[in-house]
């Protein structure tokens, strides 16, 4: 079987590149773009300029401007983001059906139909995508995404500097485990902080170390994630490259810059969510079997409740339906709200099935029915339509 030709790709500081074509004066500028300090945002993305002092992403913007006193900062244009993610997928997608998203800014492609060679095909996605979008981005190549997500990786990390690094990063067939030998173990996949300090006491730091190891050993080591690591230590991975019908989920959530105890707020809140899940249901032409509703409160603890529905759907008015009926009986009036949720899981193809073929009086009946199923299970906490929540 010839070798698959499977590429990485990952958009640089990809909402800073976003703001630096909305603002050009950021260019070059430490900058981050994020919530406010004041209000416990972190640093959803930082400038390479601001990488320099040692900001990070994820990181609490309020340590980020200790490290970097001149940091600019950046309220995030959520909307632009998507908008310029979209943009590259369909590049992506015009090149070969077969484009797993794996994040906003993030996919594996699966290039094996096209002739070039891979090195060429990666050269030309990465200057057609900054011509059309004049967003950089880096690429990792190899036969298979274990290594061409690595191989990205380390070359994004071998081009550290105040600008985008732009790499391309070529695994040849047959050398992956040969360039995977050298790399701190934490690199594969799967290998988190605890499986990686069990390692280390057994003197194992390298990919290569691992892939030295009998697979028995590893297998009575961890079990079935031992077999797993022994494949991938020697850069094995056969996991095909899945198109976007396999998301398994799509959800929304959003901290509070305070704490909440306002029944209205907290409310439209779940509206909003359900809102912005189902505009996403309908992008990917999804509809929705399960809903998840997600509280975490003032302590931090963090509970979720779901519900699955009898026949899916992507109505919006079904879906707040449940997500508030999954709120009204966790919440009890008053108590501080940190963070809420909102989750579409269960997900099938069929959305156009269902705002398209079904006649109004069908659509009607199955949401009538879905209403029905709700008052089976929690009875009087069903929140009555139309209303808004009773107060008590
Ligand atoms: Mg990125």
């Amino acid at each position: 079987m010839a070798a698959r030709k499977i590429i990485h790709l990952d958009l640089d500081a990809f909402y800073c590149a976003v703001e630096e074509l909305r603002d050009p004066t950021l260019r070059g500028k430490a900058f981050a773009v994020g919530g406010k300090p004041d209000e416990r945002g972190v640093v959803a993305s930082c400038s390479y300029a601001a990488r320099q002092f040692g900001v990070h992403s994820a990181m609490p913007m309020a340590k980020a401007i200790r490290l970097c006193r001149d940091l600019v900062l950046v309220p995030p244009h959520r909307q632009a983001y998507m908008e310029a993610s979209h943009q590259v997928m369909e590049i992506l997608r015009s090149v070969t059906p077969l484009v797993e998203q794996i994040s906003i800014d993030e996919a594996f492609l699966d290039v094996g139909s096209l002739n070039e060679e891979i090195g060429e095909i990666a050269k030309n996605l990465q200057a057609r995508i900054h011509r059309e979008t004049r967003l950089p981005c880096s690429l990792g190549a190899a036969v298979n995404k274990l290594t061409a997500k690595i191989a990205n990786d380390v070359g994004k990390a071998a081009q550290r500097g105040t600008t985008p690094p732009r790499a391309i990063t070529i695994v040849p067939p047959g050398s992956e485990s040969k360039f995977l030998a050298p790399l701190a173990v934490q690199m594969l996949w799967g290998v988190g902080p605890k499986t990686a300090e069990r390692l280390r006491s057994k003197g194992v730091y390298t990919i290569g170390q691992v892939a030295e190891l009998p697979e028995k050993e590893l297998i009575k080591e961890f079990g079935r994630n031992g077999y797993e690591l022994a494949q991938r230590a020697r850069g094995l991975d056969d996991r095909p490259v899945s198109t976007e019908h396999e998301i398994k989920s799509i959800s929304q959530e959003t901290t509070f810059q305070k704490d909440v105890r306002d029944e209205e707020i907290l409310y439209q809140t779940i509206r909003d969510l359900v809102k912005q899940v189902v505009g996403r249901l309908c992008e990917h032409e999804f509809i929705a079997g399960t809903i998840r509703l997600k509280i975490r409160w003032s302590d931090f603890t963090t509970l979720s409740r779901q519900f699955t529905l009898a026949q899916p759907t992507d109505q919006e008015s079904v879906l707040v339906k449940v997500a508030e009926t999954l709120f009204s009986q966790v919440w009890k009036r008053g108590s501080a709200v940190r963070l809420l949720g909102v989750g579409a899981s269960n997900l099938k193809q069929g959305a156009r099935q269902l705002s398209l073929w079904d006649t109004p009086n069908e659509r009607e009946q199955k949401s009538a029915r879905a209403m029905e199923q709700l008052y089976e299970r929690f009875g009087a906490l069903v929140i009555q339509r139309g209303h808004k929540p009773e107060k008590k």
